[in-house]
């Protein structure tokens, strides 16, 4: 782990992180417990406080972003690799998501540097402002489907508005964020403004969160453990972000350009084996066109290539846990029992190379209606629900009848329809005629139980930083 700037290992409790391509053990990761947490919240107090981080000017603080970026992108082939090893993610989107994150801190660096103080409308003889602050301490907690875009995410703009970070990654996807605290160290930031705490959420995570020092939390994970976290935040008083996840509705309305929607409807949902909080994994295909998308879509699943994350060409990689895909395995099991029909997949690749790993074909289910516990609950896999509805009134009301609402997809040749069907969808994003497309300059989050808050854009910055009004008396 990584405090105040120096290497520490422990040989209790350590995490064994695991191949879910191949079985195999990594390595081992040292964890922190609360005397880890106590000393890391004193190092980061310490640091936020010092006059060359507090008085650092926003062009300053942004140099070192881009250096953190530049660091990030000489290390990509390192990053991308520890990365894949922990989570089994193909290593093409591996990559992509190195120059991702990298391009994460760039823009925050820009935001830095642009972003200023506002004078506000007087209402007598005074000047008024509004300037704006860092909390101090900063918890960022992060799953394991994409650690490296979710710890570039908080890091970089928590870093921007003049916080100190304590990076606690997900127990399975530990190693991308202590390489993160190793550039940030490489590139100049000053020790203790970036700490990283690997060890469990019901440990390391609520050690954090509970300490009086952290002034606020950014958490991306499951719905639960979010709820769990708002409430320590309540009792604290602090400010939470919070991005959890999703059951989004991909939307096919018998207008649409079909062989163009079912290819974003399987990569929507197939993409890093299902394992995204925006997978489209309810279908939603008007019931004039329902048999023909349900072929095309079959004849797509099976062409994915399901391989090792590191072969040539290869789509789909395992599940991230052995533990992960028998949650997966159990949910489609309780569906077929429940009269669900799966129309592709619903089991292990019949391959003897991937045997040792923890592999799932993509699945498509068909035959249940939204209230089937397979459409309401997350499933976090590669499993696709299809659900027919009539017209556009039939549609908006099964696709919100979800307690999520992170997003939603729309494919229609009609403009007027997708405006309407689009503000009428409760979901943090909408895309038309397109999905999965994602952009650090838009903000973005859930409505519902998906979560509160926005992360990225401009605001993206604000979300660490209070405001402070200061008024200059001109009487006299
Ligand atoms: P998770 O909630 O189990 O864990 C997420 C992180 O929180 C981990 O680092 C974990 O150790 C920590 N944690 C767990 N309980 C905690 C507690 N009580 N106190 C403090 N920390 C705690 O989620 P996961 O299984 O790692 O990730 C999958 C979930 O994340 C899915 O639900 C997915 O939809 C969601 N997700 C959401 C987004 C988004 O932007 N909305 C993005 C990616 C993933």
């Amino acid at each position: 782990m990584l405090i105040n700037g120096e290497w520490i290992e422990t040989s209790a409790d350590k995490l064994v992180s695991v191949n879910p391509a191949t079985g195999a053990v990594n390595h081992e990761i040292s964890t922190a417990d609360r005397s880890h947490v106590e000393a890391a919240v004193a190092a980061a107090k310490e640091a936020a406080a010092k006059p060359a981080w507090r008085n650092m000017l926003p062009h300053q603080r942004a140099a070192i972003l881009h250096k953190i970026a530049d660091r990030m992108n000489a290390n990509a082939d390192k990053f991308a690799r520890l990365q894949m090893l922990e989570n089994g993610k193909v290593w093409s989107e591996c990559v992509a998501q190195v120059a991702g994150a990298a391009s994460t801190f760039r823009y925050f660096a820009g935001v830095c540097e642009s972003l200023g103080s506002e004078v506000t409308p007087s209402r007598g003889n005074y000047l008024s402002m509004t300037v704006y602050e860092p909390y101090g301490v900063v918890a960022a907690i992060t799953p394991w489907n994409s650690p490296m875009t979710m710890e570039a995410q908080k890091v970089a703009p928590a870093l921007a508005a003049g916080n100190a970070v304590i990076l606690k990654p997900s127990e399975v996807t530990p190693s991308p964020a202590l390489e993160l605290g190793r550039v940030a160290l490489e590139a100049g930031l000053p020790p203790g403004l970036l700490n990283v705490l690997p060890g469990m959420g019901a440990v390391t995570g609520a050690a954090l969160i509970e300490h009086p020092g952290v002034r606020m939390v950014s958490f991306t994970g499951g719905t639960e453990s979010g709820r769990r976290i708002a409430g320590v935040a309540a009792q604290k008083l602090m400010p939470v972000a919070l991005e959890l996840g999703g059951k989004s509705p991909h939307i096919l309305f018998a207008d649409a350009d079909i062989d163009a929607a079912v290819a974003s409807v399987s990569g929507g949902i197939f993409e890093g084996t299902g394992q995204s909080c925006v997978a489209g994994s309810r279908l939603f295909v008007q019931r004039s066109i329902q048999d023909r998308v349900i072929e095309a879509l079959i004849r797509t699943a099976r062409s994915l290539r399901v391989d090792l994350p590191d072969a040539a060409g290869a789509q789909m990689g395992p599940v991230a846990t052995f533990q992960h895909r028998e949650k997966i395995e159990k949910m489609v099991q309780d569906a077929r029992l429940a009269g669900a029909k799966i129309l592709t997949g619903g089991s292990r690749p019949d391959d003897s190379r991937l045997a040792a790993g923890s592999f799932y074909l993509p699945t498509l289910i068909a035959g249940i209606d939204n209230k089937a516990a397979i459409a309401q609950q997350e499933i976090f896999g590669p499993v696709l629900c299809v659900l027919p509805f009539d017209d556009e009134e039939d549609l908006i009301r099964q696709a919100n009848d979800s307690a999520y609402g992170l997003a939603s997809g729309i494919w229609t040749a009609d403009y007027r329809r997708a405006w309407r069907v689009a503000r009428r969808l409760e979901a943090g994003t909408v895309w038309i005629n397109t999905y999965k497309q994602l952009s650090i300059a838009t903000p973005f989050g859930g409505f519902k139980d998906s979560g509160l808050g926005r992360e990225k854009g401009i605001s993206g910055l604000r979300l660490y930083q209070q405001a402070k009004g200061i008024y200059f008396g001109m009487d006299g």
